[in-house]
């Protein structure tokens, strides 16, 4: 408590160049991975959205490993807008946990996640903020409309996943909304103290409740480069959000061995009883092997269930920081230390 205040005496401070307008800051986090060719664009609008608002703004771009020299663009950006920090992790680590670096890093009132590519369009932003501002709501996503620019087969799939997911976890997990929303500072607060490894961070927004708002927008297509995603990642990803908020996939395992158990002990007892009224009889070669496979299969499949779960506790128990930086380039007008290991105290 006395934390926060403290922090919203410093970003007062009449010193800051932005301390005309207003005393709240809100943070914008920007994941990169090679959007060398849309970046400058993305930060064309984004500065503009933000030059309009009453607050003071801070960008925080995250290059998670860039292979296509977009750290170069965002240090140009950075170079002429001293609204932008740029951090820099040491290779790549995904989306999941370049937000989570960026999330640690923001220092606002309110914080904006958002795509680099222009598919979540950044004049939406205050339209979220006004949510958090006006209602204080901690947490406003955007849900799209119209996924303009998207195969079929990949909005089936999106369907799918979250009917799956929906059914599965106990967590409420919106359908057709992305990472795209504002989060208040002690929802901030509460993600912060969230460390697992595995992290899906959609499910993790929806876990930390409080009050969440959904807002309706167009979804447009990519502005440049491509997207990240193949069947490959996304089947993971999926795996991933169902292992993290469900263990009823073990369950399953539970059930279906009652099931097969009882089978057999019933098909058992009228095998008896049939030997017992008409003797025994040698053929049966092709129903033993049907059940033979039948329940190879089905432990194979379970074995390979409690694999995936085995695999995640082997991630968290090794406890490694989630990201490693290689630089941080501090915005001009909120310059301070951080932490270089991810695992700031909460
Ligand atoms: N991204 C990232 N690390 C990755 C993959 C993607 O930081 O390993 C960023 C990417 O630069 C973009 C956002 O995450 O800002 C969304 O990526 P993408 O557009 O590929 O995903 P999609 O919109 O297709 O879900
Ligand atoms: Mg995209």
């Amino acid at each position: 408590m006395h934390q926060t205040h403290g922090m919203v005496e410093e970003r007062a401070d009449p010193a800051s160049p932005d301390a005309g307008r207003g005393s709240r800051l809100v943070s914008v986090v920007v994941p990169v991975y090679n959007e060398r060719d849309g970046i400058a664009e993305f930060h064309r609008r984004l500065a503009a959205v933000l030059d309009r608002l009453p607050h003071a703004g801070e960008i925080v771009y995250v290059n998670d490993g860039s292979t296509d020299g977009s750290l170069a663009a965002l240090l140009e950006i950075r170079a002429a807008d001293g609204r932008a920090a740029v951090i820099d992790l040491s290779r790549n680590f995904g989306k999941e946990v370049a937000m989570t670096a960026g999330i640690d890093h923001a220092r606002g009132d309110a914080v904006v996640v958002i795509d680099a590519d222009l598919q979540d369009p950044p004049e939406l932003i205050p339209e979220l903020l006004r949510w958090w501002e006006e209602e204080g709501y901690d947490v406003v996503y955007a849900r799209r409309e119209s996924r303009a620019g998207e195969t079929a087969l990949k909005k089936l799939t999106s369907y799918l996943f979250y009917r799956v997911i929906g059914r599965l976890s106990r967590v409420d997990l919106p359908p057709d909304s992305g990472d795209f929303r504002v989060l208040s500072r002690r929802a901030v607060d509460g993600l912060m103290r969230v460390r697992e490894q595995h992290r899906y961070m959609k499910g993790l927004f929806s876990w930390i409740g409080y009050r969440q708002k959904a807002v309706s927008y167009r979804r447009e297509p990519r502005h440049a480069g491509k997207t990240k995603w193949n069947y490959v990642r996304l089947w993971n990803f999926s795996l991933e959000a169902i292992t993290s908020f469900s263990v009823l996939p073990l369950k399953v395992a539970t059930y279906l061995g009652l099931l097969v158990a009882l089978f057999a002990f019933c098909y058992g007892g009228l095998i008896i009883f049939r030997t017992l009224a008409f003797g025994s009889d040698v053929p049966g070669y092709p129903s033993i092997m049907v059940v033979v496979l039948l329940l190879g299969g089905i432990q194979l499949t379970f074995i390979g269930v409690l694999g995936e779960y085995v695999a995640r506790i082997f991630g968290e128990t090794k406890q490694r920081p989630l990201y490693l930086i290689q630089d941080i380039h501090e915005s001009s007008p909120t310059a301070g230390s951080r932490p270089v290991d991810g695992r700031r105290a909460p």
